[in-house]
């Protein structure tokens, strides 16, 4: 079974029309089960995990009452899950906990890092000095290091783009199978299902989420995976998810994960 476990509707309303057009796309690409994910900061009631990110003030248009409304309508007629895009930041793991607790109402939660330490939102534009600032060692040291500390906390189901940080392309670090190696260690002590994310194709470094070399490693190890193909758009929906499928089996990849409020359910990776 083809799942699409990460989907953002939020550059149109939550309307059915718009919807049509995402799920049109997947039924096209034989995606059997599709999941929304909206990011946290969209949210009024989440903004205490992101206050301290003022960034992000202007992109919150939105309540999770509104989003549980329009989902729970949309469940009665189309095979779909809820879910949520949920940054992590360390220094918020109580504000994050208490408030997942609080808006239960999702099938799983989707764990990101998009920032890094002074609020260093690395996604965010190519151009930013300070990628030409740091060395490239201490930002992937930073990112992983969230990475890591995000993996441990438990607060969330699925590990969203592993390896984000390397999305404008360029040099890796030379330690970089060392982080792999380490990361990859805590992913199997945890109790989370690794996300294949298509979208890396569509960015500079044309590469999935996590890379082949990451992957690699990490098939040694029996870990149940999603699929995700991070769509923004109608165009992007279910992109190379059978792509992914293909490396997932080739690799030894056996499980993947579905949700439901929470639960995880193991099925045969096929
Ligand atoms: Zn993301
Ligand atoms: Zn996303």
């Amino acid at each position: 079974m083809m799942i699409d476990y990460h989907m953002h509707l939020e550059r149109g309303p939550f309307d059915e029309n718009w919807w049509l057009k995402f799920w049109e796309e997947e039924k096209k690409k034989n995606i059997q089960e599709i999941g929304i994910t909206e990011h946290g900061h969209r949210f009024k009631e989440f903004r205490p995990v992101y206050d301290h990110i003022p960034i992000t003030a202007p992109w919150c248009d939105s309540n999770l009452e509104e989003y549980r409304e329009f989902t729970t309508f949309l469940k009665e007629k189309y095979k779909i899950k809820v879910g949520v895009e949920m940054d992590y930041f360390p220094e918020k793991e109580k504000e994050i906990k208490e408030l997942l607790e609080e808006y239960n109402f999702f099938d799983y939660v989707l764990g990101s890092v998009h920032f890094i330490d002074h609020g260093f939102g690395f996604d965010i534009d190519p151009n930013d000095p300070r990628w030409t600032e740091n060395d490239m060692e201490e930002i992937f040291e930073d990112y992983f290091d969230k990475v890591e500390k995000m993996i441990k906390s438990n607060l969330y189901d699925i590990i969203a783009h592993l390896d984000l940080v390397k999305l404008w392309g360029g040099r890796n670090p030379k330690n970089i199978s060392s982080i792999y190696e380490r990361i990859s260690k805590v992913i199997i002590s945890s109790q989370m299902s690794l996300e294949l994310n298509t979208a890396g194709w569509r960015k500079p470094v044309k590469e999935l989420y996590p890379s082949p070399e990451f992957l690699k490693i990490i098939s040694s190890y029996n870990i149940p995976l999603t699929f995700g193909a991070d769509a923004h758009t109608p165009e992007d929906a279910g992109r190379d998810i059978e792509k992914a499928y293909q490396i997932a089996k080739d690799l030894g990849f056996k499980k993947i994960s579905i949700f439901e409020k929470r639960k995880k359910i193991l099925i045969d990776l096929r």
